[in-house]
């Protein structure tokens, strides 16, 4: 077989593993969204069998064969050009999925399947017992999983690295280290400062209207529904089931505080998806570089012009429309002043952009505990509340409200909290970038139009997919790769300026 006829062959192979994803993903929204409960069993054997497939096609021999020959016959995957890349991201792929010995494979997805349960159940009931024995073992496994891939600087950089391609523990520790004492600081001087008025947010607000103006929201930023849908779930998510259909959900409370910011933030992540490069259907190219990409293109969306004074400028009448009742006498300066308030809080899906980065350290300097050895799981909570207390100065009443609030480790995502807040500092800057190229940006979030930041994404971000790693997509949108002095800039000048510090 000549190199073109191999090149074919991959292809042909990765698109059957992407098509069989698609399946997957169909069946989870189907799960999350209209499933009887009833059919859980079901269903759960529908998805293991699925799966298994799916392992099975990706660790074949055959593939295995195929990606050594090319990798020989290309002998430099790190030239710049397509073949290689694509020849790149298979090897590693392959790698990741066939060092792994199948039975600990399985053993993992099994931890996970009985982790979840027994996580919501000691959730539920607040009892962190219920849950510590199945969270000893998924981050044993994990443990046991990152020895194949020897040698490493940490431990944690191997599970990191599953989530933020190249991205090392040291590295995101000098960033947070850095951030940290400014973070606080600026939390603490906010703190001391008058606080704007946000109760208007907490009335009943019908949710009919709330889907309506998330839909209208959504819709402005690019979202072509033509192509995507959008359903309810206990928690919003993201999916690509296809090339023409990229699905979003979302879940509605009586306060508008959540639903209006959460359509930006899943519109932000189906905007990536829709923009991926179709000519690279049925390649690894075509698919989202990293988790701190995908989430910078959510927070892009819902933080810097979803809580910016000029989208107010914009939006509020729109608001004002929909809910006459509650927000007549309400300003857009007000609405922006009360989005944009800050408190210490318990709950980090609730959390504001000036603390938010302080719960994911916390998460990730715990996790790095545990896999060093210096932390034992049983002593979880309390070190979880210690840490609240010094980063937040709060002690969470329950475990409910404190370690047991994220389901990420109960379904073995471990090292993956870095990328949320990766993802808010890649926003700002690209925003930083954006803005300096096209300073009237604020001038067309006043009127409306967003359709030259989502030119922008689209070709810095969204078509390139995975044609380069994080750090090289950054630099090669910005000059430079991450620097976290453009999220501490854009937060010192947004919140002095709300609270006059
Ligand atoms: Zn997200």
């Amino acid at each position: 077989m000549g190199l073109e006829d191999k090149l074919s062959e991959l292809k042909a192979r990765v698109t059957e593993l992407s098509t069989l994803g698609e399946v997957m993903a169909l069946l989870n929204w189907d799960q999350a969204c209209y499933m009887p409960p009833g059919a859980s069993e079901d269903r759960a054997r529908q998805m293991a069998a699925l799966g298994a497939l799916i392992h099975d096609k990706a660790t074949a021999p055959e593939m295995g064969q195929l990606v050594e020959d090319l990798a020989a016959e290309l002998g430099d995957l790190n030239a710049d050009t397509l073949e290689a890349r694509e020849v790149y991201l298979a090897k590693e792929r392959f790698e990741k999925t066939a060092k792994v010995p199948r039975e600990l494979a399985l053993e993992i997805i099994a931890a996970e399947a009985r982790g979840h349960d027994t996580w919501v159940k000691a959730k539920r009931e607040n009892d962190f017992a219920v849950f510590a024995p199945d969270l000893k073992r998924i981050f044993d496994l994990a443990k046991a999983r990152a020895e194949y891939f020897k040698p490493y600087d940490h431990v944690y950089d191997v599970l990191l690295d599953d989530y933020e391609r190249g991205m090392k523990t040291a590295e995101v520790q000098a960033v947070f280290n850095w951030l940290k004492p400014r973070q606080t600081e600026l939390v603490r001087r906010i703190l001391q400062a008058p606080q704007p008025d946000d109760s208007f947010l907490e009335r009943d607000y019908d949710l009919e209207g709330q889907r309506k103006v998330g839909e209208y929201a959504v819709r402005k930023m690019g979202y072509d529904l033509n192509e995507g849908r959008i359903d309810r779930s206990d928690h919003p998510f993201t999916t690509s089931i296809g090339r023409g259909d990229v699905r979003f959900t979302m879940r509605y409370l009586p306060s508008v505080r959540s639903s209006l910011m959460a359509h930006m933030h899943e519109g932000g992540h189906a905007l990536h998806s829709q923009g991926l490069n179709p000519e690279w259907r049925g390649m690894y190219l075509r698919r989202g570089p990293s988790s701190g990409i995908a989430e910078s293109q959510s927070r892009l969306w819902e933080n810097l012009v979803g809580r910016s004074r000029e989208f107010w400028a914009f939006f509020m009448p729109v608001m004002q429309a929909t809910f006459p009742e509650h927000l007549a006498s309400v300003s857009a300066e007000q609405m922006y002043r009360g989005l944009n308030r800050v408190e210490n809080s318990l709950i980090r899906i609730e959390a504001d952009e000036a603390t938010y980065n302080l719960h994911v350290m916390l998460r990730m300097e715990l996790e790095i505990a545990l896999l060093e050895g210096n932390l034992e799981t049983r002593d979880l909570p309390e070190a979880w509340n210690e840490k609240m207390r010094a980063n937040l100065g709060l002690t969470p009443p329950t475990d409910s409200l404190g370690v047991l609030q994220d389901m990420h480790w109960s379904s073995g995502l471990i090292g993956y909290f870095p990328t949320y807040s990766l993802g808010n500092l890649y926003a700002s800057q690209f925003w930083n970038q954006l803005l300096k190229e096209q300073p009237g940006i604020p001038d067309q979030v006043a009127r409306g139009e967003f359709g030259n930041i989502l030119e922008w994404m689209r070709e810095k971000v969204h078509r390139v997919g995975t044609r380069y790693d994080p750090q090289v997509i950054l630099e090669r949108a910005t000059g430079e790769r991450l620097n976290p002095k453009y999220y501490m800039d854009y937060l010192t000048e947004k919140y002095t300026e709300i609270y006059g510090l």
